[in-house]
This record gives structure tokens, sequence and C-alpha cells, in this order.
């Protein structure tokens, strides 16, 4: 994804069961490789973790300004 993963969009990488096709590989990109997951980020199984990565996402996504 060579302008950056959206916010809300899966990586193209993920194959069907959810892993990334790259790890491993020195193709990944090494943001990746720093990132080191933790219970805050995880939880304690996946819909946690989609939750606490769903409010990640809205707590830092970009403020779009209304001119009008
Ligand atoms: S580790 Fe990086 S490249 Fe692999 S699926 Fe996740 S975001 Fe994509």
């Amino acid at each position: 994804m060579p302008q950056g993963k959206p916010a809300g969009v899966p990586c193209v990488q993920l194959d069907d069961a959810l892993r990334c096709r790259l790890f491993g590989h020195p193709e990944r990109p090494a943001f990746c490789g720093t990132l080191k997951p933790g219970a805050d980020m995880c939880g304690a199984n996946r819909a946690e973790a989609m939750a606490l990565l769903s409010a990640l996402e809205r707590a830092t996504a970009p403020i779009t300004l209304s001119l009008s």
C-alpha cells in the first residue's frame, strides 16, 4: 500500500486466514516489525481487539473541518 493504509481498510497483505503474507520477508514494512502487540491493543480475543483497534482509529482519525 504505497500511499499508506487508511484507517478502517484491511491491509492488502492479509491472506484469507488474516495472516500477513509478508511476515518473515524483507519486504514487510519496517513499522510492522516494530509494532509490539499488547493487551491494550489486542484484548483477550478477536472481538476485543477489533473494538480496541476501532476506538484507536476513531481517536486518531484526521479532523474534518466544514467551512460554510
Ligand atoms: S504486518 Fe504489516 S504488512 Fe503484514 S498484514 Fe499487518 S499491516 Fe500488513
